[in-house]
């Protein structure tokens, strides 16, 4: 029978990693309830309709990476390749902005693109961000970098750049999108397949472009920031200004476009400088999607949000993080106290002391070894004499000393530790 193996590109998490994973969860948490964000839990599963009208048809996600099926009832259905279009469709389905003017919601769970592996690259992979309804910026959008660039610190990832950059809207938007096109016609042959195809509907997507051909291209191509409005670069001036409050460090990249149709004004990426992560050194992206929600069929109303790709900031983090470890390991003298062994450590873990114990009936050296191994502190030695007396042999497994303890204070002496 051939093996069975997990599908290409996604991966399992075994418990050995799992310390480093919770540690990117809960600080994230906990940078994010500073701010006042409340968490969102969305289905996996989406109509595939969403993710085309939400994220865009000309978009390499949609174009090429979404995992689509038909359900039995013929509607076909896509794993979620980000979290964005989703968290929108939720606060439109219970009319979230009926009943509060400003919502903070972020998220943290697995995504699903159909991309070809590499380092930081996978199939399913995760991501943590947050999104915000009802407040147009620019004072939100400088505190939702601040709010990364904040949390990536926590984590002692601080070797990064963070660029911004301003797509404008409306009318402003248009006349780019002219001026863009202007200059890309007579290029189009030189332009990649794909830009080629893209240039007339979505021009800014030849700009994202990953094709060397296309960057040499883009890399001449007119500048967004030479295009806003009055009211767009007011926005802007904004949300420079309050990062120069904050002190939080940027730069203005007026090429920045990325990979989503639906951003609108302020645009943002953090990247890490060090080499480890070649091509994937994008750690987050996001930016504000005003035009969204009233495109999906809503009231509109202003929004932005951002992306991290945990696995990536895993790539990242610098330093080892020490995994729990067990305050006890229960240590029985014969097979025949497995049961006292057994009921010693439920007391112990009831007090809430992290307890372990090996009761398949070995000998007390290969329980003391494994004890050992656990790395706990103390193993709780149950004999049949200490038994008698309400007490238990304490031994640590640090200092190599061994002392007896009365039952009653044995809660005591382990919690003080
Ligand atoms: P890239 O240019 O690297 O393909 P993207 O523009 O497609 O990134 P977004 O859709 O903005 O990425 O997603 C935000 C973040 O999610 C990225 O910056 C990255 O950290 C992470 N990410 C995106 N795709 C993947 C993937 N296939 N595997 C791992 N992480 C990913
Ligand atoms: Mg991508």
């Amino acid at each position: 029978m051939a093996k069975l193996r997990s599908v290409k590109g996604m991966n399992d998490l075994l418990p050995s990693e799992i310390p480093r994973w919770h540690r990117l969860e809960q600080v994230f948490r906990d940078t994010v309830h500073r701010y006042g964000f409340g968490e969102v839990r969305t289905p996996v599963v989406e109509p595939t309709e969403l993710f085309v009208r939400g994220i865009g048809d000309t978009t390499d996600i949609v174009e090429k990476e979404m995992y689509t099926f038909e359900d039995k009832s013929e509607k076909s259905l896509t794993l979620r390749p980000e979290g964005t279009a989703s968290c929108v469709r939720a606060y439109l389905e219970h009319a979230v902005g009926n009943v509060e003017p400003v919502s903070k919601w972020y998220y943290i769970g697995p995504m699903y693109r159909r991309e070809r592996p590499a380092k930081g690259r996978y199939r399913q992979f995760y991501q943590a961000g947050c999104e915000i309804y009802g407040d147009p910026g620019p004072y939100v959008d400088a505190e939702l970098i601040d709010l990364v660039v904040t949390y990536l610190g926590r984590l002692g990832i601080t070797d990064v750049e963070v660029l911004i950059n301003s797509l404008g809207s409306g009318d402003a938007r248009a006349r780019y999108r002219q001026a863009l096109l202007d200059y890309l016609r007579p290029r189009a042959a030189e332009l990649s397949e794909d830009s080629q195809r893209r240039l007339e509907r979505n021009p800014l997507r030849v700009l994202d472009s990953k094709a060397a051909q296309d960057q040499a291209i883009a890399a001449e191509a007119p500048s967004l920031l030479d295009h806003l409005d009055d009211e767009d670069r007011a926005h802007f001036d904004g949300l420079i200004a309050t990062l120069d409050a904050f002190g939080t460090p940027y730069r203005v990249e007026p090429k920045l476009v990325r990979g989503l149709d639906y951003y609108t004004r302020t645009l943002f990426e953090v990247k890490a400088r060090s080499a480890d992560l070649g091509a994937q050194s994008t750690l987050c992206g996001g930016g504000r999607y005003d035009g969204m929600i009233g495109d999906l069929g809503g009231p509109p109303t202003p929004a932005i949000g951002f992306a991290i790709g945990l696995e990536r900031l895993l790539i990242s983090l610098p330093d080892e993080t020490p995994a729990p470890t067990l305050d006890a390991f229960v240590v029985v003298q014969r097979p025949e106290l497995a049961v006292e062994g057994a009921k010693l450590a439920r007391e112990l873990r009831e007090a809430g002391l992290r307890v372990d114990a090996d009761l398949r009936g070995n000998s007390m050296k290969s329980q003391l070894r494994r004890a050992d191994k656990s790395g706990a502190r103390y193993a709780v030695v149950v004999g049949e004499r200490e038994l008698a007396e309400g007490s238990v042999q304490l031994k640590d497994l640090h200092a190599g000393t061994s002392t007896s303890v009365a039952r009653a204070a044995l809660n005591e002496t382990l919690a003080g530790e």
